[in-house]
């Protein structure tokens, strides 16, 4: 199913013209479908059907609270990192007892915070974190459930910034010290041992680095079996890649076969936690042609989006397609698509063969995931306004920013 298709010319959202969308709401715009985000919790509990499982959006992923609020309706659970992602899921009516809470950097607020929601578990990424959690459960009367974050030194074989199962990460306890930290826990009076996580990267494409990844998991949870530690649940993280160009990550139907495979005649709960599986192709960036500069070396197409709306291909060096809203016949050029901000590594995509006119309006595709979530003001860009298509319905789920509230916390000296 694709929900971004041209109809009559024009690239629609459901049935929405992305042209109407234009003139009604401006650019930079990000625009959702709802029935792609529907469509894709669906798909991914499809396969899960009959297994004791709870699916948590890795909430970093595109936290606004109307597509939070969504997936909480579907019965979706969270993957938070941050005190504040914890207050957006509440606020979107996300049920506590769903929340798992990863990160390696907690401060004793969030867990104070997160003990005070109940939620269900943290993924405790070090030894000296589990002491703290420890000690701030124990000044509140609480019992804190934990499960470890496990780091097995698996190549995920993605982009070096997003992989998080190797040695050389900050990610995890090392697979090595997973015993004697799952003791320490054990031992100590306001930590319950409720599970075990892995989460080795994102946008993986290939099965493997998953499955290699589950298997050294049951080991210990083996191996913590013969210490008297029972493990309840099993988190096995996210991670699943989706199509931006040409990779053929595995679908999820194969992905839940391959690991409730594994977990046959074993009587645990199953989390996972996609993030950009569930969002990245359920948006658009839609953005307008300002200027056309043709350039000695290379064509220029200047649009009004910019790395600080869509911070992928800077960071990554990422491929996003960019498809022409009102697709023209005739001849292409080849364009570099860059934005206005003061940085070469400002572009939005290179060599694109379009027909284009100043004026015309772009979308970049699969920029449901890490778009917006990682906007920023910088040059003192307003943030893209963000809406959900609902059929033929179209609903401002965040308004553009205005420029004065960019600065409406700072002070002169006097
Ligand atoms: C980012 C993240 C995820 C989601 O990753 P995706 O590749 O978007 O599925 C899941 N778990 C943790 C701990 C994360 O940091």
């Amino acid at each position: 199913m694709n929900v971004f298709e041209i109809k009559n010319g024009t690239l629609h959202a459901e049935n929405v013209a992305l042209t109407t969308i234009a003139s009604q709401f401006n650019t930079p715009c990000y625009v959702y479908s709802k029935l792609a985000l529907t469509q894709a919790f669906s798909d991914f509990k499809a396969g899960l059907i009959g297994s004791n499982h709870l699916v948590c959006f890795a909430v970093k992923a595109n936290p606004n609270i109307a597509i939070l609020n969504l997936f909480a309706k579907l019965g979706a659970g969270f993957d938070i990192v941050s005190g504040g992602e914890l207050a957006r899921v509440l606020a979107a009516d996300g049920d506590p007892q769903k929340i798992v809470f990863s990160g390696v950097g907690k401060t004793a607020d969030e867990m104070r915070a997160a003990l005070n929601a109940g939620i269900f578990c943290f993924n405790v990424e070090s030894a000296s974190e589990l002491k703290r959690l420890n000690d701030v459960a124990g000044s509140m009367g609480k019992i804190a459930p934990v499960s470890l974050r496990v780091n097995p030194n698996v190549d995920a074989k993605t982009h070096p910034y997003i992989s998080t199962g190797l040695k050389n990460n900050k990610f995890g306890v090392a697979f090595e010290d997973a015993l004697t930290v799952y003791e320490q826990a054990a031992a100590m009076p306001n930590i319950a041992v409720h599970g075990v996580d892995c989460h080795i990267g994102s946008q993986i494409t290939e099965l493997a680095p998953f499955i290699e990844a589950l298997d050294l998991i049951l080991g210990l949870v083996d191996a913590l079996e013969t210490k008297g530690i029972h493990i309840g649940h099993i988190d096995v993280g996210g991670g699943i890649g989706i199509t931006y160009a040409d990779e053929t990550p595995p679908e999820f139907a194969n992905y839940a076969k391959a690991i409730l495979a594994k977990l046959a005649n074993r009587n645990v709960k199953l989390l996972f936690e996609p993030g950009r599986a569930l969002v990245g192709n359920a948006g658009v960036l839609l953005t307008k042609v300002e200027y056309i500069k043709p350039a000695e070396a290379k064509n220029f197409a200047i649009v009004d989006a910019a790395m600080n709306d869509l911070m992928r291909p800077a960071l990554y060096d990422a491929y996003h397609n960019i498809a022409a809203v009102e697709p023209r016949t005739g001849t292409t050029t080849s364009y570099e698509i860059v934005g206005p901000v003061c940085e070469s590594g400002d572009f939005l995509g290179h060599d694109r063969n379009l027909n284009l006119q100043e004026g015309d309006l772009l979308a970049i595709m699969s920029a449901g995931a890490y778009g917006m979530s990682m906007a920023s003001n910088y040059n003192t860009r307003a943030r893209a306004a963000e809406v959900i298509v609902d059929g033929d319905k179209v609903f401002v789920v965040r308004q553009r920013e205005k420029i004065a509230d960019l600065f409406a916390l700072e002070n002169c000296l006097d």
